[in-house]
């Protein structure tokens, strides 16, 4: 069975599909990008994560050369081709084939590409037994420079961030803002919890608007748990009872052990526990149909 990606307004075979060398996707990070998940041949959320992905597209001036509903069948088409019924979907637009000079107006065609492949999941253990995580000195983006609401294909202030992790042997990694205010992680948002009461930072902090931390924040409501946006510093995060970051690609993660500290008593928490139950309860139940 042959794997199938979508390039450009057509589906072509995985060892095929190349692009050009001139493309400013790769000549200068310049584009932007999704990462989505399916379950039990449904993708989640694929609205919203079009949805951040055109907002990204607007924020750089990007155009992209098709509506987002024509987007939305590519993704789905592509998922039908490569049988996906538990997956990852990567889709990307970069600025195109362009001169070496920065110019983006020099480059008439983004490059439209969607790729879907199988999951590599986490270990059980991770969510079973909750992750040791540390501060790291690279500090998130600066909103005013580029800007992590953008899901750019400029991720080198999250790859510093990750190598410093792997030195440390952690696998992920807290992110302050220039303010020593906690942002977010390498590729995760984070919340705590603390008498009862649960807390995200809010995007403005310099973070990306998760689509995993709006889905928790749903669920949290409907338990009668409304989280709250907050700015808070490390130190608010060692006292707090419960941690957890959230992501497409880890879902809902219980933190134990931050900088040294041990979170709780050291455990994945109650409430975390229940909101994973719930999550995953919610993902097997919404989605659009590959079909
Ligand atoms: N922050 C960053 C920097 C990320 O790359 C991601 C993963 N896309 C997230 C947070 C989590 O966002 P989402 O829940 O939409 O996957």
């Amino acid at each position: 069975m042959g794997r199938w990606v979508y390039l450009n307004g057509k589906l072509v075979e995985a060892e095929n599909a190349k692009i050009s060398v001139f493309d400013h996707g790769l000549l200068y990070g310049d584009g932007v990008f999704e990462g989505i998940r399916a379950y039990n041949k449904k993708i989640f959320k694929l609205d919203e994560h079009v949805d951040r992905l055109y907002n990204s597209a607007k924020i750089i001036m990007l155009d992209i050369p098709i509506s987002k509903e024509e987007f939305k069948r590519a993704i789905i088409e592509t998922c039908k081709a490569n049988n996906i019924v538990n997956g990852y979907i990567r889709p990307i637009v970069t600025r195109g084939v362009g001169t070496l000079g920065l110019s983006p107006w020099n480059c008439s065609n983004p490059s439209v590409i969607v790729i879907a492949d199988t999951i590599q999941l986490y270990p059980k253990e991770m969510y079973e037994n909750g992750l040791e995580v540390v501060t790291v000195a690279t500090r998130r983006n600066l909103p005013e420079a580029v800007n992590p609401m953008i899901k750019s294909l400029n991720y080198l202030n999250n790859i510093l961030a990750k190598i410093e992790g792997k030195i440390a042997g952690v696998e992920e990694v807290i992110m302050l803002n220039q303010e020593g205010y906690v942002a977010e992680c390498s590729g995760d948002n984070i919340f705590i919890i603390k008498g009862g009461k649960i807390f995200t930072p809010p995007i403005v902090v310099g973070a990306l608007p998760g689509i995993t931390q709006a889905t928790v924040a749903e669920i949290a409501e409907k338990e009668g748990l409304p989280v709250i946006e907050k700015f808070f510093s490390r130190a608010e995060m060692y006292i707090a009872d419960e941690v957890f970051l959230t992501g497409t690609a880890a879902e809902i993660v219980p933190v134990v052990k931050i900088d040294g500290r041990v979170i709780g008593d050291g455990k994945p928490g109650k409430i975390t526990k229940v909101l994973i139950d719930k999550f995953n309860k919610y993902v097997v139940e919404h989605g659009t149909p590959i079909e």
